[in-house]
């Protein structure tokens, strides 16, 4: 580990003052737990001048009702979402996402915003500063290629968040605050699929809120793979929402993290309207064939963690289609 960079640290006490700082401290960067973030800066992954530290900033960590809707605030930890009766009644399969996100200690400090915004991953970038120089350095940090894809103009590191498929799946949106005020989007679009510039945050905007709409009768789901059960990222991930009316599926929402630069929607369109059988399982099969791009961005393997993919994605849909016969 290298020794912390010097930065200045900022407390503000509200939401509108941290994206003031910001917008007048282009080298800066907002801290939430410092879980992702301070890990990064001791490998000597980013020089920030200042860290604008979100922890004093009261309503900032609060859950409210609003219009038939949930409010998680960015600066929720992961420990209280995962206590919060509400969420375990309505959102299961939010409170397992949480709950497998790394281990009890960083989840007491870890927030929201902070998991949402979590930084890519990559063998060749979260790496000691000695051995990604010897390497040349890479795309997403000080160098000029990409190692796994040596001819692309982009990075492809992978986004390993747990908590954003669930809340794309349940078609959650996120509040932004920036300077010109609150705007809200769909969490999918908070993402891009370049891994170096993954967000769609504008520099001085800063994630408020998660919006979660009511539950609605869905049945949602969440799998990942992982080596380790106690602490570790998602190799691959998906999570469902599936409402099914009689023998047709009414609504399918699959996303999927751990594979790509972003965590995606997958395409199902073409499903809905029809029974939950072999033939749209096949077709699902090949949507997230073309959806997925897992490439060597982890030690273990990817075709290990395409075959899970598909694997988990499979059993997870055949369980929420008829709870009874998976019991
Ligand atoms: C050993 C280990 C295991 C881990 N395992 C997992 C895992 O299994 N699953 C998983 O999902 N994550 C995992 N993580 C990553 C991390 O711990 C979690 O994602 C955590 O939720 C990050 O939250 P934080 O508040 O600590 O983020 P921070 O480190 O404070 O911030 C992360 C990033 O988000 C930005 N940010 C924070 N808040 C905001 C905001 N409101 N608006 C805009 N940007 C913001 C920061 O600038 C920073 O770039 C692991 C980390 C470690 C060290």
């Amino acid at each position: 580990m290298n020794l912390m960079p010097e930065f200045r640290c900022h407390r503000p006490a509200s939401l509108d003052e941290a994206v003031k700082l910001k917008s007048g401290l282009p080298a800066s960067r907002f801290l939430g737990g410092g879980t992702d973030l301070l890990v990064n800066l001791r490998r000597g992954l980013g020089e920030p001048s200042d860290l604008i530290d979100l922890g004093g900033i009261a309503d900032y960590a609060s859950i409210r009702r609003a219009d038939g809707a949930l409010w998680l605030g960015a600066g929720v930890t992961l420990a209280e979402l995962a206590r919060r009766a509400e969420l375990a009644a309505d959102y299961p399969a939010l409170v397992k996402a949480v709950l497998a996100v790394a281990g009890p200690t960083h989840r007491a400090s870890a927030t929201l915003g902070g998991n949402l915004c979590q930084d890519t991953r990559c063998i060749f970038y979260n790496q000691r500063d000695w051995w990604r120089e010897g390497n040349g350095f890479c795309l997403k940090y000080k160098g000029d290629r990409c190692h796994v894809v040596v001819k692309s103009d982009r990075c492809y590191a992978t986004y390993h968040g747990d908590v954003a498929p669930v809340l794309i799946a349940l078609g959650a949106e996120a509040a932004i605050l920036g300077p010109g005020g609150m705007r809200r989007v769909a969490i999918e679009t908070l993402y891009r699929e370049d891994g170096a510039s993954y967000l769609t945050l504008a520099a001085d905007e800063a994630l408020a809120a998660v919006v979660l709409p009511p539950a609605a009768g869905r049945r949602v789901g969440y799998e990942k793979a992982r080596v380790r059960d106690t602490v570790d990222f998602p190799l691959a991930g998906v999570a469902v929402a599936l409402r099914r009316e009689g023998e047709a599926i009414a609504e399918l929402r699959v996303a999927i993290t751990g594979t790509n630069s972003a965590p995606l929607l997958v395409p199902t369109a073409d499903l809905v309207g029809k029974p939950w059988d072999e033939a749209s399982a096949k077709a699902l099969d090949d949507v997230l064939r073309k959806t997925a791009n897992v490439l060597r961005t982890t030690v273990t393997g990817a075709k290990y963690r395409r075959r899970a993919l598909h694997r988990m994605t499979r059993s997870l849909i055949d369980g929420l289609w008829n709870p009874a016969a998976q019991a």
